[in-house]
């Protein structure tokens, strides 16, 4: 299998690509449901989990089916324990994980081992993701009252107003990231509150694995034990309508009992479709708070504190590029500048805007703005009043030959194609002719007030 898994990767990523990153792998051991893969370096175990982990764990479910965890560990490690918490760790997003940690007693980052993933026992300790901090979280006008309410929360667990705490917003905008925070503060604190995290679909799988095991009755006990209860993804119970019914009654248990709940879920309660109304009703009667989309300026105060937690100089301008074209997910926006990082701090080269170019090409071009070169050059060609075209001819009167640098420049700003693809698509120019009308431009910016901002305009309204 692993033989197979590699030629896939191999192919997928490129020869280069997989030389750098992924030949070093090495399979570990091979457990019922989890494979270990064994990296030589911490920084290439960081790297490879954070760029291939979930690729890496859907080939190996492809292959294998029963295998639902792919474990990154460095090779020197696999006879000693395993250290601090931050090395086992799981990705965000990637496998469910249960964590129950107990401020009394086992402090993250001391916790013993897992004896097996998944974590059976309500004692093991498995520790919070400790970057998913609130300290690490950043804060705008976005995420402000999603945050506060977390906040207060973690202050105040099973404050009246407060509980259940639910968290709703699109991918990747932080409901996890809030969730281990408000778990990671409460583990800090003197009280001891027993703290239990974990996906919906993890609590589905625990849930039919007591009933298959008959022991429904220690699940429940378990969790009607502790302190704050959070179930990430909810949406995931869709469907499911027997665990939902379990999830019902524990939840009222738990509320009954004055315990806090959190749940997060891709949409507002009324909006979840599909669960039982109930449920619905009872998840919306505490706290309900929207993650909103991020913004430019939440992106970039994201981009700097990370940038900042790295020690690697990183450009405002390139802060700037990534929080333009990156919008959609402040996972994929984190993972690029990651990748940026690691690059430089590999080859020791700084970071530049070419060079972020250049390694984020992939990346970069899946999240190309929806603008085509044909719509710029539509676009110019109106603006200017020319003939679209002109826009491939030959000819070199000014009229036509300057708007056809700026639909280049713009080709250029705005899409992640290559100069040599540009260059086919006006009249099969040579690459030096577009690098040339770009640099042309941006000079003609400089001098010519009037000209920058009909460049600006055009360009803002490609954007929009
Ligand atoms: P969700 O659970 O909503 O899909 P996550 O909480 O997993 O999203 O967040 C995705 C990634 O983005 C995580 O690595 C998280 O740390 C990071 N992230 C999201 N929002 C913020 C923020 N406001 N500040 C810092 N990091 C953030
Ligand atoms: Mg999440």
């Amino acid at each position: 299998h692993w033989g197979r898994i590699r030629a896939r990767m191999q192919v997928e990523v490129g020869e280069v690509e997989y030389r750098t990153w992924l030949r070093q792998i090495r399979l570990g051991e091979v457990e019922a449901d989890e494979i270990t893969l064994l990296l030589p370096t911490r920084f290439l175990r960081d790297w490879v989990r954070s760029q291939y982990g979930d690729r890496l764990s859907t080939l190996w479910h492809a292959e294998v089916p029963h295998i639902r965890r792919v474990e990154l560990q460095l090779a020197a490690e696999e006879a000693r324990e395993r250290p601090a918490a931050a090395d086992h760790a799981v990705p965000a997003g990637s496998a469910p994980v249960v964590v129950v940690a107990s401020a009394g007693g086992v402090k993250p980052g001391h916790a013993a081992p897992p004896a097996e993933p998944g974590i059976a026992r309500g004692e093991l300790a498995a520790p919070l993701d400790p970057r998913f901090s609130f300290d690490s979280f950043v804060v705008g006008k976005p995420n402000e009252f999603a945050h506060a309410c977390a906040r207060r929360v973690a202050e105040r667990p099973s404050s009246p107003g407060f509980n259940p705490l639910f968290l709703y917003g699109g991918v990747g905008l932080g409901k996890t990231h809030l969730m281990h925070a408000i778990g990671l503060e409460l583990a800090r604190g003197e009280r001891t509150t027993t703290v239990a995290y974990m996906s919906a679909e993890k609590f589905m799988y625990r849930f039919i694995a007591a009933i298959r095991s008959q022991s429904t009755m220690e699940f429940k006990e378990q969790l009607r034990s502790v302190d704050v209860l959070m179930i990430d993804d909810l949406q995931f119970l869709i469907g499911k309508d027997n665990t939902q019914e379990e999830f019902f009654h524990t939840f009222n248990a738990l509320v009954d009992a004055g315990k806090q709940i959190v749940v997060s879920a891709d949409k507002s309660p009324s909006d979840l479709s599909g669960l039982e109304d109930r449920l619905r009703t009872r998840l919306g009667c505490g706290m309900v708070a929207d993650l909103h989309a991020t913004t430019f300026e939440l992106r970039i105060s994201i981009l700097e504190a990370k940038a900042a937690a790295s020690g690697v100089a990183v450009p405002p301008k390139v802060l700037e590029f990534l929080a333009h074209k990156i919008t959609t997910n402040v996972r994929e926006l984190e993972g690029a500048l990651n990748r940026l990082i690691a690059h430089a701090n590999l080859f020791g080269r700084p970071v530049t805007l070419e060079a972020t170019q250049e390694v984020l090409h992939d990346i970069l071009k899946a999240h190309d703005r929806r603008v085509t070169i044909e719509e710029i050059q539509r676009k110019v060609a109106e603006h200017w009043n020319i003939r679209l075209t002109d826009m491939s001819s030959a000819r070199r009167a000014r009229a036509v030959a300057r708007p056809r640098q700026v639909a280049m420049f713009l080709a250029k700003q705005l899409t992640s194609r290559s100069l040599p693809e540009i260059g086919r698509k006006f009249g099969n120019r040579d690459h030096t002719t577009v690098m040339h009308a770009v640099s042309r431009v941006a000079e003609l910016m400089e001098r010519d007030t009037a000209f920058a901002e009909d460049v600006e305009l055009l360009r803002r309204m490609l954007e929009s």
